[in-house]
């Protein structure tokens, strides 16, 4: 029976990954997957991390089963930091949430939600979005339809185009944004347009759905969920699945939360179980020693602090690249105006190189980045800067 499966197509992502492993040449590197890397190119544990998991050790006291949501400590600080302490949907109880693993596991949970609980519904994406958005919504047997987002052209958001393609969606349907940092491009909407965004998706009756898994990496970790609190306005639904892959770098941990904002507090009651529900055929619950160390970091005066400053580093570091890497092309000769990569927010610059010129990035030069022309800038370092810009220029002189 088994014999004749076929293998599987790579990952669009984690599969260039695996093929940048096994090059052997010593130059290569990988600006693929998004994950961030110091000045030295390691992926480091945050100090207030490294002190939270050594208090746990020593408090320890079970391994039994968490709850089928997780933590309840966890759950509160999440949404205390998504949506505000005091705010309120929280005040109102208006929240079902639960601990998930990781940003993935949130948006799968949401997907077999959506899936049970409102049959029919389609889920509109970005034009382009983060390559797993589509497999894991796929995969729950959501039907998915696409909304343009990127004015390629001009390197910004097509936000005339956008919201005239959400003002045709039909009432019952989900609309997949990204709270900021949007995956692949950096290009997120202004304040002013989130706004204006969550009143014709409220008044159009379709449910929103942000994708928030870089909080912290655009401008800070309050101003970044201006655009989620856009959408909490009094009585509105909406969800939301965060991550700490990133702004905790506990990416192998596994360590996300989905929040499910409902109408009423009678209303969340009847969520939270159908969410258990969900949870409880999916993985049954979660596990819990990222969480827990997520929930003491947030709950330390001391140690959140430290979290702060931390992400304020990897943010300043990921910017400090951005303008060197501009400069670097500048410096290699490389044709064309490329400062509009110091606006893009995030870990991403979307670099309008085209399929043919990342394939010769990679083979001539072992440049990893992925085909759609999205370059982790987070990978980018002072040693390796100077070497990717002149590989740029060498594959654009080629074209
Ligand atoms: N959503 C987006 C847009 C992402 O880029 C990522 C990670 O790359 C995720 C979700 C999932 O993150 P996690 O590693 O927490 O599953």
């Amino acid at each position: 029976m088994l014999e004749q499966i076929e293998p599987a197509p790579a990952d669009a992502i984690l599969g260039l990954t695996a093929a940048f492993n096994s090059d052997p040449r010593s130059e290569k590197v990988n600006l693929s997957v998004g994950v961030y890397k110091d000045e030295h190119g390691k992926t480091p544990i945050l100090d207030c991390v490294r002190t939270a998991a050594t208090e746990l050790a020593a408090e320890a006291a079970t391994k039994s089963y968490l709850p089928i949501p997780g933590l309840v400590e966890y759950r509160e600080a999440v949404c205390d930091l998504l949506f505000g302490s005091g705010h309120e949907v929280i005040e109102g109880k208006r929240i079902a949430s639960a601990q998930t693993p990781g940003g993935t596991g949130a948006l799968r949970v949401a997907g077999e939600f959506i899936k049970a609980n409102l049959p029919g519904a389609t889920l509109w994406h970005s034009d382009p979005t983060w390559p797993n958005h589509p497999n894991v919504f796929n995969a729950c047997g959501l039907p998915l339809k696409k909304y343009p987002y990127f004015d390629s052209q001009n390197d910004r958001l097509d936000y005339e185009g956008m919201l005239a393609a959400l003002k045709k969606i039909p009432a019952g349907d989900v609309v997949l944004l990204h709270g900021c940092c949007h995956n692949p491009t950096g290009v997120d909407p202004t304040g002013q347009q989130w706004t204006e965004i969550a009143s014709v998706l409220r008044e159009r009756g379709v449910l929103p759905l942000l994708d928030f898994a870089y909080q912290g990496f655009a401008d800070g970790i309050e101003e970044d969920a201006a655009g989620l609190r856009a959408f909490s306005t009094e009585g509105a639904e909406l969800m939301v699945c965060s991550s700490f892959s990133k702004n905790f770098s506990l990416y192998r941990e596994r360590v996300g939360a989905l929040a499910i904002v409902g109408k009423t507090a009678e209303s969340a009651s009847a969520l939270q179980t159908q969410l258990n529900a969900v949870i409880r055929r999916l993985y049954s619950n979660p596990p819990a020693h990222g969480a827990e160390i997520v929930n003491k970091v947030l709950r330390s005066a001391t140690l959140r602090e430290q979290w702060i400053a931390d992400v304020a580093a990897m943010r300043r570091r990921i910017n400090n690249m951005r303008q060197g890497f501009v400069d670097g092309l500048a410096e290699a000769g490389v044709p064309g105006d490329f400062s509009f990569i110091t606006q893009q927010r995030g870990m991403f610059s979307f670099s309008g190189l085209s399929k043919e010129q990342v394939e010769s990035l990679r083979d001539e030069h072992a440049v990893y980045i992925v085909g759609s022309g999205r370059i982790n800038v987070a990978g980018l370092t002072p040693t390796n800067l100077k070497y990717v810009a002149e590989a740029i220029g060498d594959v654009v002189g080629q074209a």
